[in-house]
């Protein structure tokens, strides 16, 4: 296998398709040299098969807003790989959303998935359904229109959606009622994330960002540093960064900047709890804006428009919103403030020029198909008490996060130590989830 060759191949099938391309370069990049070394993986043409969807479900949503006009939405479902177990992965609404975007999100989670040492498989879908400025009802009517079509396609053991950018407990609260009317099935465990009293998991919530701050405890502990005492910078004020700056104060780092598509708020001293709990109201009211923060807490914040969090002076970066979030620049910025660490907690955070860059110059980096798979882990936790029809604890959970996080950061090392002794964390990644899903393919035959 050439990656050369592959790219080239899949530029003439999938033109302008960027952001999948970008996914499926790093990748091809890292396991080249592996797969070279396997020629039962080049005779089954593994990678070929690999790069392209299972299938993809693309759909009409009309719904009707709150002045009685008609609206309409694409809908899709891109089920990538389900070589390792059920496809596996979050819904995105976001006007942004394409095919592209969600075959490259699919793809990175065949290989999160495949890290997290649970059977699911990959999968990714969503909608161009913008959130912003809509109100509750709104969100209510497109999830129910969404579930519609949805519903067909999904099912504990075929295809469990969950969360992402844009879709909260909020969002899957709407679309797991609409699926049980549907259905007629209550105690599916069809999506995960789901509220506390209704099969949701304890702690799914938080998830994402406390298995963030665990990898990273374990990145820096195997170089002899601490999180605590940190000067961290977040972006984005969702989900995400909320459970990533409840860990990361918990463990005694200090969230200095959080941001969101209009500027930068920078708290000098440190994000306090009730800040955090704030964030949770700012997501509620879809507004989409970080200066929300600076106007609710005047004195200990400082609100930059049209800044991002990178050029803000910290230690360690968080990128925890969108996909390309830090670029080049971003990373000279950071490098040249102090900065000496990055880790991706949203999904292909950095451009892959600053990865490189990053990489070359000294910062340790960790890509975030490690750092954030504590989130979908959670949700195989989920599946797993559903299935079993019981719930477990705070702790319980937490245990096993922390077992499944280190189990992540253990195959990272396994894969991704160079002769100097350094841990190139993407080619740890890549390669620890690759050889598992090829591997599982390669043992159940051209399917
Ligand atoms: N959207 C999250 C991710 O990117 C979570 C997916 C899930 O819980 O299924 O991994």
């Amino acid at each position: 296998m050439k990656t050369n060759e592959i790219m080239a191949m899949l530029q003439a099938k999938h033109p302008g398709e960027n952001e999948y391309l970008q996914a499926v370069q790093e990748v091809l990049e890292s396991i080249e040299d592996v797969y070279n070394q396997h020629p039962e993986f080049e005779k089954a043409r593994i990678v070929e098969r690999m790069v392209e969807p299972d299938r993809i479900y693309t759909f009409r949503v009309t719904w009707v807003d709150d002045r009685g006009n008609v609206q309409t939405n694409l809908g899709y479902r891109v089920q990538f790989n389900s070589a390792i177990g059920p496809y596996k992965g979050g819904l995105r609404f976001h006007r942004a959303v394409t095919p592209s975007m969600l075959k490259f999100l699919g793809f990175e989670q065949t290989f999160k998935n495949a890290l997290t040492t649970l059977p699911m498989g990959g999968g990714k879908g969503g909608s161009d359904f913008d959130p912003v400025g809509k109100s509750d009802d709104e969100i209510m009517r497109f999830c129910q229109a969404f579930m519609l079509e949805l519903w067909r396609c999904i099912g504990p053991d075929e295809d469990v959606p969950a969360g992402d950018v844009g879709v909260g407990g909020r969002e899957i609260g709407f679309l797991d009622g609409m699926y049980r009317k549907l259905a007629r099935q209550y105690n599916t465990g069809v999506l995960t994330g789901k509220g506390m009293t209704w099969g949701g998991s304890i702690l799914r919530p938080e998830a994402t960002g406390y298995g963030a701050m665990y990898f990273a405890h374990l990145a820096l502990a195997r170089i002899g540093k601490d999180l605590a005492g940190q000067r961290i910078a977040l972006s984005g004020f969702g989900n995400v960064a909320w459970g990533a700056a409840k860990k990361a104060k918990q463990l005694g780092a200090k969230v200095v900047a959080i941001s969101g598509p209009d500027g930068v708020c920078e708290i000098p001293g440190g994000i306090t709890d009730e800040m955090i709990d704030y964030m949770l109201d700012m997501r509620a009211s879809n507004r989409n804006k970080v200066e929300d923060m600076y106007v609710k807490y005047p004195g200990a914040t400082k609100f930059t428009a049209g800044k991002k969090s990178w050029s803000v002076p910290v230690d360690i970066a968080f990128p925890s919103a969108f996909q390309n979030e830090l670029s080049l620049e971003d990373a000279r910025e950071l490098k040249k403030n102090g900065c000496w660490a990055v880790f991706e907690i949203s999904n292909m955070g950095c451009q892959a020029d600053a990865i490189h860059w990053i990489q070359d110059n000294g910062m340790l980096f960790a890509p975030g198909k490690a750092v954030n798979a504590g989130g979908v882990a959670t949700s195989g936790l989920e599946m797993t008490q559903n299935a079993e029809h019981i719930s477990w604890t705070a702790d319980e959970v937490d245990e096993r996060l922390h077992h499944i996080m280190s189990a992540i950061h253990e195959q990272c090392v396994k894969y991704g130590t160079l002769p100097e002794g350094k841990v190139d964390y993407v080619k740890g990644a890549n390669i620890a989830g690759f050889m598992k899903v090829a591997q599982a393919m390669l043992e159940q035959g051209l399917v």
